[in-house]
């Protein structure tokens, strides 16, 4: 579903990147682990081209990044021509990201009336059964500011999945919440894996990630340092890197 190869990204003369090469399957949950500055939301923000790679390649479901085929040509997208690409990369960030003068349903409905031209009737339609499935069906007229962190995640969850993408990336989704609220957030991520959806998960969830995730990869300066079985990396890792993070973070 996810294929990345040798990816490099460089700010300035610091290089962040330095040859990311990993594959996520179709169904999978990867959950990526790191210290602060290692280059994880760098990473998920190339995956969702927000960020444009220096080096490397990237596919999404078979398509390459920032490109397009034309019969056995590849032609490079320009800025504009990314949005289209961008659908298919759900994205979910520590800050919910949700417009504060725009409803729960108004907020989910966004994307697909503006981007994909949806018909209104259809994307509220939809929009209700996606708020139903994070559990706030009760709140489709609420605005973000009378809704708790973990409720304005959930609309934020919704409204990613609204656009029907294959990947849904989340960057520390619960890392700005309130303990008790981190919960909610982490059983509806949950019920999305069990649905089957591919994930990318960058937490600092350790049960998260060892009772949902199906592999942990984790960076450290810019490299993938050690990547398997969630229970293998967490508990038993084999570098020295991921064995000293985790001696200060467990
Ligand atoms: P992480 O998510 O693992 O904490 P980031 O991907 O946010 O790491 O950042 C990796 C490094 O890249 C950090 O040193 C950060 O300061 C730097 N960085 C990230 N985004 C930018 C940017 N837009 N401009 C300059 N430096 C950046
Ligand atoms: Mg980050």
């Amino acid at each position: 579903m996810v294929r990345a190869r040798d990816i490099r990204k460089s700010f300035g003369n610091v290089e962040v990147l330095k040859g990311i090469s990993l594959d996520i399957n179709a169904g999978e949950v990867a959950c990526l682990l790191g210290p602060s500055g290692s280059g994880k939301s760098t990473f998920l923000r190339c995956i969702n081209h927000l960020e444009k790679i220096d080096g490397g390649q990237l596919w999404v479901q078979g398509e390459r990044i920032g490109y397009r085929r034309s019969g056995n040509k590849l032609h490079e997208l320009k800025e504009h021509e990314t949005a289209k690409q961008r659908a298919h990369v759900g994205m979910v960030f520590q800050q919910f990201n949700l417009f504060p003068h725009r409803t729960a349903l108004e907020n989910v409905i966004e994307g697909p009336t503006v981007v994909q031209r949806i018909p209104k009737e259809q994307a509220i339609e939809e929009g209700r059964q996606l708020l139903a499935r994070v559990g706030l069906a009760d709140k489709a007229n609420h605005y973000p500011g009378q809704l708790s962190g973990g409720q304005q995640q959930r609309v934020a969850i919704a409204r990613s999945l609204a656009l029907k993408p294959s990947v849904m990336l989340f960057d520390e989704p619960t890392s700005a919440l309130d303990p008790e609220l981190v919960g909610e957030v982490l059983d509806v991520m949950r019920s999305l894996a069990d649905s089957g959806m591919t994930m990318i998960v960058v937490t600092h969830e350790m049960g998260f990630a060892k009772e949902v995730g199906n592999v942990v990869h984790f960076m450290a300066d810019g490299q993938l340092v050690e990547s398997g079985d969630p229970h293998q990396v967490l508990e038993d890792p084999r570098e020295p890197r991921t064995q000293a993070f985790l001696s200060k973070v467990l």
